[in-house]
């Protein structure tokens, strides 16, 4: 049977150029009733909202990065809720919009509060919240200023309900979740965007859900290690996945469209800092010289590239 309840899809339109464009068409789905439009379908079976590029504020709600959701025969699995238990709510309403089977996992990229924050949502018996092993520890340890800063910048109104829920399955390496019909695979990685990064790959379309591994037009954020983010990035393009999805940027991209800028940001900003260091520099005086050959490539430069470098500062100086 089916796990899809009867909508409209173009597969001609995914299947005709999917390997050919950069930015991979996906299917559109036009079911009935609430959350409709709410998440495109960009690969049989898997469906992504796409956030905005912004940092939290009322008029957002949260709505600020990539949660999705994959459909088995026997079940569902959500992978990040978004940033407020709006963004949470809509996309249940979109999940039930699709399917009838229900929601079996809870998967967190990391620990990041716009992957994480509309979790409560799905908080029922019989929902297993999964994540890396080190996702709790990095939760928890941030737990109060995720919640005071977010209740201040989003307002109420998105803000309450919100509840920070360690996962209760710890992946350490790769593990294997069946949906029916079709299973997830998610792996743990060495510290790279965080700590805690954790990708999820569906069996059956090769989709990679990537989390903050990977950023499009909104520039990247480091609160890991950016020589382990180069390393496994590296690693990733040895065998490339045929489609991803990016933790902020379009629905769906091939590999190679949605790396190549990342990579070329990581670069610029690890070798224009390295040189500062040699050169002698301060940390503030690299925070102003590193890294600005990227400046037009990226959105939201302002409000995050000086707390990059200073990340890569901190960890390059030791080398
Ligand atoms: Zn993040």
């Amino acid at each position: 049977m089916s796990p899809m309840k009867s909508m409209t899809i173009d597969r001609r339109a995914c299947l005709g150029g999917v390997l050919a464009a950069a930015a991979l068409p996906f299917i559109r789905i036009v079911p009935a009733g609430a959350g409709a439009g709410y998440a495109a379908e960009i690969a049989p079976g898997v469906f992504v909202h796409r956030g905005q590029h912004a940092i939290f504020s009322p008029g957002n709600q949260g709505d600020i990065s990539n949660p999705g959701f994959v459909v088995g025969e026997e079940a569902v699995a959500v992978i990040d809720t978004g940033g407020s238990p709006v963004v949470g709510r809509a996309l249940q309403a979109a999940v039930t919009a699709v399917t009838d089977k229900p929601v079996r996992y809870v998967i967190n990229t990391h620990m990041h509060p716009d992957h994480v924050f509309g979790n409560a949502v799905f908080e029922r018996d019989g929902v297993t919240f999964a994540g890396h092993r080190k996702l709790e520890r990095g939760l928890l340890a941030r737990a109060d200023r995720y919640l005071a800063i977010n209740k201040e910048l989003l307002g109420p109104a998105a803000f309450d309900g919100t509840k920070i829920i360690p996962p209760g399955l710890k992946v350490d390496g790769v593990r294997t979740l069946d949906l029916g019909g079709r299973t997830l695979e998610l792996t743990a990685h060495p510290t790279a965007h965080t700590d805690n990064d954790l990708t999820v790959k569906d069996s059956i379309t090769g989709t990679v859900f990537m989390g903050d591994l990977l950023f499009v037009e909104h520039i990247p954020t480091i609160d890991g290690s950016i020589k382990g983010w180069m390393a496994l990035l590296d690693e990733f393009g040895q065998s490339p996945p045929v489609r991803v999805v990016p933790g902020h940027g379009p629905a769906a991209l091939a590999w190679s469209a949605a790396a190549a800028p990342l990579q070329r940001y990581l670069n610029a900003v690890a070798s224009d800092v390295r040189l500062l260091i040699k050169q002698g520099k301060t940390l503030a005086e690299a925070t102003e010289m590193a890294g600005l050959s990227e400046k037009d490539a990226w959105l939201l430069w302002d409000e995050y590239h000086k707390r990059n470098v200073s990340a890569a500062f901190a960890e390059l100086e030791w080398e």
